[in-house]
C-alpha cells in the first residue's frame, strides 16, 4: 500500500460520494442518497458509514484514513473555530415556511462530527474546492484569475484573485447564486434561501423548470425544457434564452468584482452546453467592454471526477499533485458503487 490513505467526501442536496485514494489513484468510490431525516447528526453518521463502506471495497482499514477532504454545498457558519453547515438544501428549518425539506434542521454540527472519527478533516465550500480542483488539474491550469462557477440546482462560485484563493471569515466565497440582481421583493422568484430576487431564483435549474411550468401548467424537468427547446417549442426557447441572460449578467457581475480572466462552468445545467453558450457568451460580450473583453468562458474537464478531486484536493500531499497532474490517474477510477439507504 502507498501511504498515505485519504478518504473524499462530496456531499450535495441529492446524494453523497465517498471515495479512497492513495497516491496511485482513486481506489473505490460509492454513493448513495444524502439523508434528510433524523437528528441533525444524521448526515455526518451517513459520511462515516460510507467511508467504511469503501474502505471495505479498497481493500483498506478504516484506521489506516491519514486524512478526510470534504467538499459540500454551504454555506457554512463557524462556531468555536468548527464549520457548521447552515445550507437551504439540507436544513429544513431554515428554508422558512417552505416545507420542502423533511426535516427542521438549523445546523449540521459537520465539522465537530466528523473529526471524532478524522482528526485529519478539512471541509471545504463545493465550489471553492472544485476551483481549487481545476487549477491544479483541469481547464484552470497556470492561471492566477480564475473564476469557477457552477450552474446546477444551486449557481455557486469559487475564485482565485492574483493567484490567492478567495475564502472569507466562514469560508463561503463566492455564493454568487445568492446575490441580488433585483432591487424589488414584490411578485420577484423566491430563492432556495428564502430570499427574493436572487441570481439562483431566476436562472437555476429548478427556476427553467418553475418557469415552464407557469406558462404551461406542465411540469417537468429542466433537461426536458432543453429537449423542447431543441424542437423549437417557443415557450422553451423564451424561458431557456432568459435564464442564459440573466446567468450571463451573474458573470459579469463577477467579473466586474474580481477582474477575473477565465471561467470555468460545471453543474448539471451546462449539459446543455451546446444550447446556452451562444446564449451566454453573446450577453456576455454586450456588457462594458473594458471590464468583459479577453475574458474567456469554458467548462470544466475534470466532468464526472470533479467531485472527488475537488475534496481530495483538500487533504492531498504536494507530493502527489505533478504525478497526478501528468497522469491523470482519476480516468482509472473503478465504476461507483450505489449504497442503499
Ligand atoms: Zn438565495
Amino acid at each position: 500500500m502507498h501511504l498515505p490513505v485519504l478518504a473524499a467526501v462530496d456531499i450535495g442536496g441529492t446524494k453523497v460520494t465517498a471515495s479512497i485514494s492513495n497516491a496511485d489513484g482513486i481506489l473505490a468510490k460509492v454513493y448513495q442518497e444524502t439523508v434528510k431525516t433524523g437528528d441533525n447528526t444524521a448526515l455526518p453518521i451517513q459520511v462515516d458509514g460510507m467511508i467504511s463502506a469503501v474502505c471495505r471495497l479498497a481493500g483498506v482499514k478504516k484506521a489506516e484514513v491519514n486524512a478526510l477532504g470534504v467538499s459540500t454545498c454551504s454555506p457554512f457558519e463557524r462556531r468555536d473555530g468548527k464549520l457548521v453547515l447552515v445550507s437551504p438544501n439540507l436544513c429544513g428549518g431554515l428554508t422558512k415556511d417552505r416545507h420542502i425539506l423533511p426535516n427542521r434542521w438549523m445546523d449540521i454540527p459537520l465539522d465537530a462530527e466528523l473529526r471524532k472519527h478524522y482528526p485529519e478533516t478539512v471541509i471545504g465550500n463545493d465550489c471553492i474546492t472544485a476551483v481549487v480542483a481545476e487549477r491544479l488539474f483541469g481547464a484552470g491550469i497556470g492561471e492566477d484569475n480564475l473564476l469557477y462557477v457552477t450552474w446546477s440546482t444551486g449557481i455557486g462560485a469559487g475564485a482565485y484573485v492574483d493567484g490567492h484563493l478567495l475564502c472569507g471569515k466562514n469560508a463561503n466565497a463566492l455564493h454568487l447564486g445568492h446575490t441580488f440582481i433585483t432591487t424589488e421583493n414584490h411578485r420577484q422568484p423566491a430563492c432556495g434561501c428564502g430570499d427574493r430576487g436572487h441570481l439562483e431564483a431566476f436562472a437555476a435549474g429548478p427556476a427553467i423548470a418553475r418557469d415552464f411550468a407557469e406558462a404551461t401548467g406542465d411540469r417537468i424537468a429542466p433537461v426536458e425544457v432543453f429537449r423542447l427547446y431543441r424542437q423549437g417549442n417557443k415557450t422553451a426557447r423564451g424561458i431557456i434564452q432568459r435564464a442564459a441572460r440573466i446567468f450571463a449578467r451573474g458573470l459579469v457581475n463577477a467579473t466586474a468584482l474580481l477582474d477575473t480572466r477565465l471561467i470555468v462552468l460545471g453543474g448539471s445545467v451546462i449539459k446543455d452546453w451546446d444550447v446556452l453558450e451562444p446564449l451566454v457568451q453573446e450577453e456576455f460580450a454586450s456588457a462594458f467592454p473594458p471590464l468583459t473583453k479577453g475574458v474567456t468562458i469554458t467548462l470544466s474537464r475534470l466532468s464526472q471526477y470533479l467531485g472527488d478531486i475537488a475534496a481530495l484536493s483538500l487533504v492531498m500531499p504536494e507530493s502527489w499533485i505533478p504525478v497526478w497532474k501528468a497522469e491523470k490517474p482519476w480516468e482509472k477510477t473503478p465504476k461507483a458503487v450505489k449504497l442503499e439507504t
